[in-house]
């Protein structure tokens, strides 16, 4: 075992604030992790597990040891005759994986396309986009605990998968680190087309059955159009999740702006544009420090150059105020602060 001392984490973070691990040991399968649980200098410290950086704030250095993930492999475990089930290493990319299903063949995760990160991530915050959630197309994942060292399988139950949520948030937050994900594709493939976006693309090609790799090129080229790349401008993505309000509030919420952006769901409850809110409160384009406001993206927080993670966070907070001021609605961040 490799322990690598004073790793600079800039380059390891999408928003590419300033940090540095003390120690770092990079983790390639299940025997790596509990190597590190029994070493007597390191296994007791505290441990931060680090995927690709791309839903972090780092505002400190982390304590302790960071356990890069980078378990590799990608390989089709069955095919059934009403779905695909493959399975990747968490350390995988995960649209590298996303690209390699599809030249497989085997479609299903072409909503899914260009989220940065890792595999081993996915499952964290049930990623999701364009009308698809890592959920609906789970089958389980392989973790170790970081408590016994004993290798542990997770079905979707006991995933408890919610709107960018699951159990790796809640109980087992720190607990577990992920180090296989198996992934069910499901047969025939449907496509999923419901979402704004990509009814738009539909009307203006007029391709109304597109295949999946059509799906996937749209989805890279509306994100790539939408979205600030954070090799250009450091960010990690949505830094708000969009609120979920009862029909009472949200009638409340029209009533201070009818234009709100709010879209029913099966339950009877309303998600709003966590981006509509934050651009009604005039803060698009704005900057506390060197952090930002994207221009054209209000949920995206940016580093325009030397931001520190104090300065995002202050930012953040601001927002959070302006947004409770006038809507009553309390934003909630989606990247894990550190
Ligand atoms: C430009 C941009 C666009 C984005 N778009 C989307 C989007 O459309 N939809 C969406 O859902 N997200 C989006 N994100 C957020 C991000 O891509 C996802 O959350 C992604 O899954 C994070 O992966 P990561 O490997 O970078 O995780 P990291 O940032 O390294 O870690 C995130 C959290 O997961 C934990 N973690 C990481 N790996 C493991 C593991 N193997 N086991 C246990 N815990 C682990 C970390 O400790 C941390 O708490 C976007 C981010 C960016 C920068």
């Amino acid at each position: 075992m490799v322990v690598e001392e004073g790793v600079n984490l800039r380059a390891l973070n999408s928003f590419a604030l300033p940090a540095v691990a003390r120690r770092m040991v990079r983790i390639r399968s299940e025997a790596d992790v509990r190597r590190v649980l029994d070493d007597p200098a390191i296994g007791r410290l505290p441990r931060l597990v680090l995927g690709g950086g791309s839903n972090l704030v780092f505002t400190r250095d982390p304590a302790g040891v960071v356990l890069k993930v980078e378990v590799a492999g990608m390989r089709l475990l069955q095919a059934n005759d009403d779905a695909w089930i493959v399975e990747a290493g968490a350390g995988e990319s995960w649209h590298a994986l996303v690209e390699w299903t599809l030249a497989q063949d085997w479609p299903g995760l072409e909503n899914l396309a260009l989220i940065p990160g890792t595999v081993g991530a996915a499952p964290v915050q049930n990623i999701g986009a364009y009308g698809v959630e890592l959920t609906d197309r789970f089958e389980s994942l392989d973790a170790v605990d970081l408590v016994t060292g004993r290798t542990v399988t997770l079905d979707r139950a006991a995933c408890r998968f919610g709107y960018r949520d699951s159990v790796f948030k809640g109980a087992l937050a720190g607990k577990s680190l992920i180090t296989r994900v198996r992934l069910r594709l499901p047969r025939p493939w449907v496509p999923v087309l419901g979402y704004q976006d990509l009814e738009r693309r539909v009307a203006e090609t007029g391709i109304t059955a597109p295949d999946a790799r059509t799906i996937f090129d749209w989805v890279c080229a509306i994100r790539r159009d939408k979205l600030p790349d954070p090799a250009e401008i450091g960010n990690a993505g949505s830094f708000f999740k969009n609120p979920v309000v009862t029909a009472e509030q949200c009638r409340d919420i029209i009533g201070r702006d009818p234009h709100v952006v709010h879209y029913p769901l099966p339950d009877g409850s309303f998600k709003l544009a966590a981006g509509w809110l934050i651009d009604a409160c005039g803060w698009k384009g704005k900057s506390i420090g060197h952090a930002g406001v994207h221009d054209r993206q209000a949920l995206v927080l940016v580093n325009r150059g030397e931001a520190s993670g104090a300065e995002v966070l202050t930012l953040a907070r601001a927002i959070q105020e302006s947004v409770y001021g006038r809507f009553g609605i309390r934003l909630e961040p989606e990247p894990a602060v550190v």
